[in-house]
């Protein structure tokens, strides 16, 4: 019975070490790898300097707390609606830190990664994007109503039912629509 308890936390406790190496891998700050995998800022300093002594990406500052940034290019706008759709497809509610809303965090990401490996979306806007569309607050994830890609939606503003690619060929075509003709 012990024996099994034993393995129980020492199975828990290396999910933890896997997880904030994941995370800081991924560039999580420090207090986002600590809140999910739930080891301590100087637990996961030790495993950094044993573990990644080369690794120079992230880990620094105060996490991101606004999503303005992913509305501000259509390229953006759709990155961050793609891995929301995949973060829902792994489905689970990650809406506060936990050892298995990390991993799943963590699967997302990779996922998200493999597909679109030019992409640039920061590992801790991600964690806010995947937190605010599960507490659906101030974005919310729907699709597109011509071309039905996964499209962000900002709830604070007039909501946008087309995404920006529709929206600026509809743009681009309405001009010609009534153009007056020459003679
Ligand atoms: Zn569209």
């Amino acid at each position: 019975m012990d024996a099994t308890v034993g393995d129980e936390r020492f199975y828990r406790y290396y999910r933890k070490i896997r997880l904030g190496l994941r995370l800081m891998s991924h560039g999580a700050r420090a207090q986002t790898a600590s809140d999910w995998s739930g080891l301590t800022l100087d637990q996961l300093v030790t495993l950094r300097k044993r573990w990644m002594p080369g690794a120079e990406h992230g880990f620094r500052g105060p996490s991101p707390t606004s999503y303005k940034p992913f509305f501000r290019s259509a390229l953006k706008a759709s990155h961050a609606a793609m891995f929301v759709g995949i973060h829902r497809l792994i489905g689970i509610d990650a809406s506060k830190p936990s050892l298995e809303g990390g991993e799943k965090l963590c699967e997302a990401f990779e996922i998200y990664r493999e597909w679109e490996p030019d992409a640039h979306l920061e590992f801790d806007y991600a964690v806010l994007l995947a937190t605010r569309v599960v507490k659906g607050e101030e974005v919310e994830l729907s699709t597109c109503a011509r071309c039905g890609c996964a499209l962000l939606l900002d709830k604070l503003k007039i909501p946008q039912p087309r995404c920006a690619q529709c929206r600026s060929k509809s743009d681009k075509a309405s001009p010609r629509r009534h153009r007056v003709p020459s003679h």
